[in-house]
């Protein structure tokens, strides 16, 4: 602009200096403030810890898959995962209340999240999980869930982890190891890193979703219908919550 007024030879000539060293000026802050962003960036990766800062170091959000409309897997007899998610779910809420948490659930009836006329209420219902998540800043989130498969014989709880999130893996070595012993599991799995899950990928605070067994199999689909053995996995799943952040050291 400078060089285009009248007289703009001479305003060069006398400003050219000053012009070019401000350049050079703003030209090195450019390169400094990225490469700041840059090691930031790094740092936050190995410790996980810039995607999980959270506000409220004692709401912890339960997530309770599917619901309404979507009825999660079905296991044997019609046995649909969205009743047994709720039921867990809600002794977990318990639980964690009673140890003085604050408890934050993503539905509380047989209901999704999404709106009757949406024309993807999957996707809908997904996106408002996580934006709750994103509003609320719980210091960590658990997602209620049960497995099924194929093959009946197959049985046990299985905790899974975002696979990049060092928290989210202490969180759920510990989850799935209360879960392994307070259920007496014969064959007992390890947490499972994942990084595909929608959850995992996309929520701000440490998440595990906890698959706490399968419908598919006879005796499992038939226990986790009970009082107690719901009662056992809530149990089981908050112990392992509060081990964590002890070991976070919020507690
Ligand atoms: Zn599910």
């Amino acid at each position: 602009m400078a060089v285009n007024m009248p007289g703009g030879v001479f305003y060069l000539k006398k400003y050219g200096m000053e012009i070019l060293m401000a350049c050079l000026l703003l030209v090195s802050f450019f390169f400094l403030s990225r490469e700041a962003a840059q090691v930031a960036g790094t740092m936050s990766s190995n410790t996980g810890n810039k995607k999980y800062q959270s506000e409220n170091l004692r709401t912890i959000l339960v997530d309770v898959g599917h619901g309404g409309a979507d009825p999660g897997m079905i296991g044997v007899g019609g046995l649909e995962e969205k009743g047994i998610n709720l039921e867990i779910a809600l002794k977990v809420r318990d639980v964690l209340e009673k140890k003085g948490f604050t408890v934050i659930m993503t539905r509380e009836q047989d209901e999704g999240l999404y709106d009757q006329d949406s024309r993807n209420q999957k996707a809908q219902d997904m996106q408002r999980r996580i934006a709750l998540i994103k509003e609320c800043k719980p210091v960590l989130c658990v997602s209620i869930h049960q497995n099924s498969y194929q093959d009946s014989a197959v049985y046990g709880p299985q905790v899974f982890y975002y696979e990049d999130s060092l928290q989210g893996k202490k969180m759920a070595e510990l989850i799935q190891t209360e879960l392994n012993t307070r259920l007496e599991v014969k064959r007992p799995r390890e947490a499972k890193g994942n990084k595909t899950y929608y959850l995992l990928k996309r929520s701000e605070s440490v998440l595990n979703i906890v698959e706490c067994g399968f419908l598919t199999n006879p005796q499992e689909a038939e226990l986790l219908q009970t009082e107690e053995y719901q009662q056992k996995v809530a149990e089981a799943v908050a112990e392992g919550i509060c081990t964590y952040l002890e070991q976070q050291d919020i507690k």
